[in-house]
């Protein structure tokens, strides 16, 4: 049986390139924060690494801290920082978040912690029809005790691209009109499904915190890291024997922070190349699903992240869509794999679409660097299978 595996917004493959600089971590000895030979060269690995990640988001290496990952990463910039904030102020002072109604359940959970345990006020700021962040409602609703907003950098399930520089425009000229001595805002971005294709650069763009995941940019699962801006204060986690400056306790996992910096090495230079090839696909992808008659697809594609498309069927729930096609051999996804077992609809769907079919759900189909057209295809014929030909499935024109 053919198969194909389109589910890169839950895990990427590890590219074999990553997977052989790994190899001589895990037959070397040494604690990073040893002191013989061999300690230094796992922290001389550590370090370069960082570097790496530094790079590719054009930022300084010592603002960079490893975590196990983007759930660890995004728990981090937000307890870490009102944590620390609720340290400087009285307990009694209003303190709010703004987050994107769209985000990861990696932060809206947080918030619900955030507002149980440190009174953080939470409101949540509305995105468009095609689940773009609304900047004309974060204007208006970021009144002088918001603290941070957070606004992912591209949604994990219809891929749409937010506006994440005129966001840190708002946030910049609302910090100028606080001067030095106003309540400190800063803004968060979660960017884990952009990095595959965009170019993501906190500094420049005016995001003071980020996160990042090693297996959603070709390397392992369980590590990532967070950028923080220089000045922003943060308030550890875990704590320990003071690794990453303190800020995240306990031995560092050197296989994975050495793969997350090779992986990073290797986006830097192929980006590009990746977006044209994902872009090419996912044109493809969306001009076959378009012709179908019983197929409604969400987001629009200029203002989305190749490599993601979220799409309906009036036929079935996507729940069952996902599972027939599981049984052709095709692995996509109906919703977040974190949200898997909570909600069977997509919250992001319900946000953007009020429409009667809005509870059945849909699929999402998610590639990347080594998707081919052949996978494309693959999937457009099964649908076509799926439905039958009177479905309105049609041929996506893919290259034999
Ligand atoms: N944020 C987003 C947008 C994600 O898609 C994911 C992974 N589903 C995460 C955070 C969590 O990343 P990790 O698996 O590294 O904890």
């Amino acid at each position: 049986m053919r198969s194909a595996y389109l589910d890169y917004a839950a895990s990427s493959p590890v590219d074999p390139r990553v997977r052989e600089a790994v190899l001589f971590v895990m037959d070397s000895l040494g604690n990073p924060s040893s002191v013989h030979a061999q300690g230094r060269a796992m922290r001389e690995a550590v370090d370069t690494a960082r570097e790496s990640v530094a790079n590719l988001l054009a930022v300084e290496p010592r603002r960079v801290f490893f975590t196990s990952g983007a759930t660890e990463a995004n728990n981090l910039a937000l307890i870490g920082y009102f944590k620390r904030l609720r340290e400087t102020v009285s307990a009694e002072k209003p303190l709010k978040l703004l987050v994107s109604v769209i985000e990861h359940s990696s932060i809206r959970e947080v918030t619900k912690r955030l507002q149980a345990d440190l009174g953080v006020t939470v409101e949540k700021i509305p995105v468009d029809a095609d689940g773009v962040v609304r900047t004309d409602r974060l204007r208006e609703m970021l009144s002088d005790d918001v603290a941070m907003v957070c606004v992912m950098w591209a949604n994990n399930i219809i891929g749409s691209l937010q506006p994440m520089e005129e966001s840190a425009t708002i946030i910049r000229e609302e910090r100028e009109k606080r001067g030095v001595n106003g309540l400190s805002l800063v803004l968060m971005s979660d960017a884990v499904q952009a990095l595959r294709t965009e170019q993501v650069r906190p500094s420049d763009t005016g995001v003071d915190l980020l996160s990042l995941s090693g297996h959603k940019m070709y390397g392992p699962k369980g590590v990532g890291a967070l950028y923080v801006r220089e000045g922003v204060e943060l308030a550890p986690l875990l704590m320990g024997g003071g690794q990453e400056a303190g800020l995240r306790g306990g031995t560092e996992n050197v296989p994975g922070i050495v793969a997350l910096g090779r992986a990073a090495d290797i986006l830097r230079k192929e980006r590009e190349k990746d977006r044209a090839h994902v872009g090419k696909l996912h044109a493809r992808l969306v001009a076959g699903l378009r012709e179908s008659d019983g197929v409604t697809v969400f987001g629009d594609s200029a203002r989305s992240v190749p490599g993601i498309i979220y799409f309906m069927s009036s036929e079935e729930t996507g729940d069952v869509l996902t599972l027939k096609l599981d049984s052709a051999g095709i692995a996509v996804s109906s919703g977040s794999a974190c949200d898997s077992g909570t909600s069977k609809t997509s919250f992001v769907l319900q946000e953007i679409y009020s429409g009667p079919a809005a509870k059945q759900g849909g699929v999402r189909v998610s590639f990347g660097r080594f998707s081919t057209d052949e996978d494309i295809r693959c999937l457009i014929e099964a649908l076509i299978a799926i439905h039958g030909a009177g479905g309105g499935m049609r041929d996506a024109g893919g290259t034999r």
